[in-house]
């Protein structure tokens, strides 16, 4: 299932993918700070959204 992280600011999405990836490395990825808003990113599970996105209705 696919994982979206948004800047709980702006809303930019800071990471998408269908790996669960440990949000240190989210992080450093954008340098500690949401490229488009600049606010500081910080992973506690309240502040950051984590969401699954919505399933485009693929089917085996
Ligand atoms: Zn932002």
């Amino acid at each position: 299932m696919p994982q979206q992280v948004i800047c709980e600011k702006c809303g930019f999405v800071l990471y998408e993918g269908t790996e669960l990836k440990p949000p240190d490395e989210i992080i450093q990825t954008h340098d500690g700070k949401c490229p488009k808003c600049s606010k500081k990113i910080s992973f506690v599970p309240k502040k950051v959204e984590v969401r699954a996105a919505s399933n485009t209705g693929k089917k085996r």
